[in-house]
């Protein structure tokens, strides 16, 4: 703490600072080498119906591989938006998705469809309409055979524009769907309002939810407004049967979780759906 620091606190908190922006600048960079070295790839989960563990989705999931190391797109994604690199990397993830897509599509192996993370300042992004009419178009995919994913962040900056736009992407034909629903600041007009059509329950409602009661009263309520809205209801970070049959008891649409699979490398999920 500063007080007792005394005089010397200022020297120590500006280096730390000083260290912190160095630090900052250096991912930077290294991110900006890391689209140009393709250290960038997409891995894949799949969504599984709560009821028979059949397939019914796919979500891509961005890796960094620097240096042999994994860099986790929870600390790279946060920098990437606060850089702007974000819009760069985001035309590398829908590309590259867009691609798996329609091979999978030809190898006749897909069912259901392809969900991509959007993060808030590419949504927001004046050419995004554009940007995903090109890459239909380029790539031959349909739209939809795409999910799109967004954050209840993304709609608290600016709801209206985020009302337009989804409109907009849903005309084109998308599927959208909310992230890590229950975790945002989003009222329960925003569901009233936004045109989604699925909610993905957030995994720290799952965590030990045998042992968090107002977890299990939070999670069925949820269920049971999506299927009153007629919006389809998935599960995240599901890891154990014991979380799956309390969902499947209170009858959730689909999972997504290391009980059934983690993400995976794209030959590894075109074989996972080829079985
Ligand atoms: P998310 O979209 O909520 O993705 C789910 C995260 O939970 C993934 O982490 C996934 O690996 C992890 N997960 C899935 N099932 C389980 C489970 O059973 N247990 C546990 N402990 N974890 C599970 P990941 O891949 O590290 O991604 C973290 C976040 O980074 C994503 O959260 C998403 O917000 C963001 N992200 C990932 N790829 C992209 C991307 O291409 N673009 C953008 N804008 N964001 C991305
Ligand atoms: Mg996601
Ligand atoms: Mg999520
Ligand atoms: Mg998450």
């Amino acid at each position: 703490n500063a007080k007792r620091l005394g005089k010397n606190s200022f020297s120590f908190y500006s280096s730390k600072l000083k260290k912190e922006a160095v630090e900052y600048t250096q991912m930077v960079t290294s991110l900006k080498q890391a689209i140009k070295n393709s250290e960038l790839e997409l891995y894949f989960q799949p969504q599984n119906e709560a009821e028979s563990g059949k397939i019914v989705g796919v979500e891509a999931l961005l890796r960094w591989k620097h240096k042999d190391k994994m860099i986790s797109p929870d600390v790279f994604i946060p920098l990437a938006e606060r850089s702007g690199l974000i819009v760069e990397i985001g035309d590398f993830v829908l590309r590259s998705a867009f691609k798996t897509v329609k091979k999978w599509h030809e190898m006749g192996i897909l069912w259901g469809r392809v969900a991509i993370n959007m993060s808030a300042r590419q949504l927001t992004h004046l050419n995004l309409i554009n940007t995903l009419k090109n890459m239909l178009k380029e790539s031959g995919c349909e739209a939809s055979w795409i999910e799109l994913e967004i954050t209840e962040s993304s709609v608290l900056e600016n709801p209206e524009l985020v009302i337009s736009l989804l409109e907009e992407l849903r005309g084109i034909g998308f599927y959208i769907s909310m992230d890590d629903f229950g975790t945002g600041y989003s009222s329960l007009s925003y569901l009233k309002n936004l045109p989604i059509n699925k909610l993905k329950i957030d995994r720290s409602f799952i965590m030990n939810i045998r042992d968090e009661p107002k977890n299990q009263i939070i999670v069925k309520t949820v269920i049971f407004l999506a299927k009153e809205l007629g919006i389809h209801i998935l599960a995240e970070g599901v890891e154990t049967e014991e979380e799956r049959s309390f969902l499947l008891l209170n009858k959730i649409d689909s999972i997504q979780g290391y009980y059934y699979a983690k993400p995976m490398p794209m030959k590894d999920m075109e074989k996972l759906l080829q079985e």
